[in-house]
């Protein structure tokens, strides 16, 4: 028997005291208890985000949250620059289509960064482009952009910048209201600590203008609806009540050990596993590597699909494979939320146990003798 460990970029293993409060017995939604979490949570969803804009929470998975961004700020027809760098890039892209809008692809090959200066130019061939859509860490390849250089470059026009923080708010180091993000989304299955069924947006006052001058094609995300509700500390529909209760246990965890702490401990854990691939011959995927998830190449010889098959049946260590061409090519290791050094030890472990059982010739101990040097420094 193994303990089932979970280092698949969502969802994240949750901490026992936020598990505690979901078992607690179901409360009504509109009270005055209800409002007072609502509050809180939004207090400390503001900090995490670094704004002093409202933060909305949305029922439902992240994609609830990159939905409402795309209805509410992008009317059918208008162009929008949607960011391909891998499947979470193609989501933007789907979603702009799904709502009848002028879809600009921006490709870049899936591991590499798209840079402030593409964007740039992007914007430059498409006047009257409505807002550009990045991840901050695009999930699929492991890889992470500039985004305070982007903001930099979008904020020189009318264009909004989105960004899908759903791997990167709580992970990598980002300040929305300093950077000039005009609209974030998270989602709560990853650094946040929670199970998935929450998201959150948050919109800049160049969004609001842009959003207050159209009547969204949408009824659920609709944000007006939200920042209606939010003016009394309410949600416009039933809100996953239980699920906001266990938010604010798992956000007064981060903001009590503090975001840069979280920041720096998350990129520990990403610099051991990333030393530990070194020695083990496991070559990154990614040529700007996020902090967040890391995504490395299977080794010649081994079987791409067994190996995340094997770790999590044989091990109990649950981590990703590949999507879409990528499939059975990498592995990917989350390095986000209640983790410490010895869970990374764990994982490097069962990637070395994993690759003796599917035939590669492990030096065992080396890979975790590398991450131990990293995660015991002061
Ligand atoms: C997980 C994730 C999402 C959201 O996916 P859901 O399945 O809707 O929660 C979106 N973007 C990125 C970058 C993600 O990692």
């Amino acid at each position: 028997m193994y303990k089932q460990r979970l280092f698949a970029p969502g969802p994240t293993p949750v901490p026992e005291e936020t598990l505690l409060e979901l078992a607690r017995p179901m409360f009504h939604h509109r009270t005055g208890e209800y409002r007072k979490m609502l509050e809180t949570l939004t207090g400390n969803m503001q900090y995490i985000l670094q704004t002093h804009q409202e933060v909305y929470t949305i029922t439902g998975s992240g994609s609830a949250a990159m939905e409402a961004a795309v209805a509410n700020l992008v009317a059918k027809g208008e162009t929008m620059i949607a960011v391909r760098g891998g499947k979470f890039g193609e989501r933007w892209s789907e979603l702009g289509h799904a709502f009848g809008a002028n879809v600009v692809d921006l490709d870049v090959e899936w591991g590499d960064a798209i840079t402030a200066d593409q964007i740039a130019n992007a914007l430059q061939a498409n006047p009257g482009t409505v807002a550009v859509f990045i991840q901050h860490c695009e999930t699929s390849t492991g890889t992470a952009c500039d985004v305070q250089a982007i903001a930099k470059a979008v904020a020189q026009t009318d264009a909004c910048l989105v960004v899908d923080g759903i791997t990167g708010v709580g992970a990598l180091p980002f300040a929305m209201d300093e950077w000039g993000v005009d609209v974030t989304v998270v989602g709560s299955q990853k650094a946040l600590m929670l199970p998935a069924g929450l998201a959150f947006i948050a919109c800049s006052d160049k969004a609001w203008a842009k959003m207050d001058a159209t009547t969204p094609p949408a009824y659920y995300v609709d944000l007006k609806a939200y920042r209606k509700s939010l003016a009394k500390w309410d949600n416009p529909w039933t809100p996953a009540n239980s699920l906001v209760r266990a938010a604010l246990a798992s956000t007064n965890q981060i903001r009590a050990e503090g975001l840069e702490t979280v920041w720096a401990e998350t990129r520990r854990r990403a610099e051991a596993t990333r030393a530990a691939a070194r020695v083990l011959g496991l070559e990154l995927l990614s040529s700007s590597p996020s902090d967040s998830v890391t995504a490395l190449h299977v080794p010649e010889g081994v079987d791409g699909a067994a190996l995340p098959k094997t770790m999590a049946e044989a091990f109990g260590t649950r981590i990703a494979g590949g999507q879409a061409h990528l499939k059975g090519k990498i592995i990917r290791f989350s390095h986000m939320g209640y983790l410490d050094a010895f869970d990374v030890l764990a994982a490097v472990a069962a990637l070395e146990m994993a690759l003796g059982r599917l035939g590669a010739t492990v030096d065992y101990g080396a890979g975790v003798a590398a991450a131990q040097k990293v995660l015991a420094k002061e």
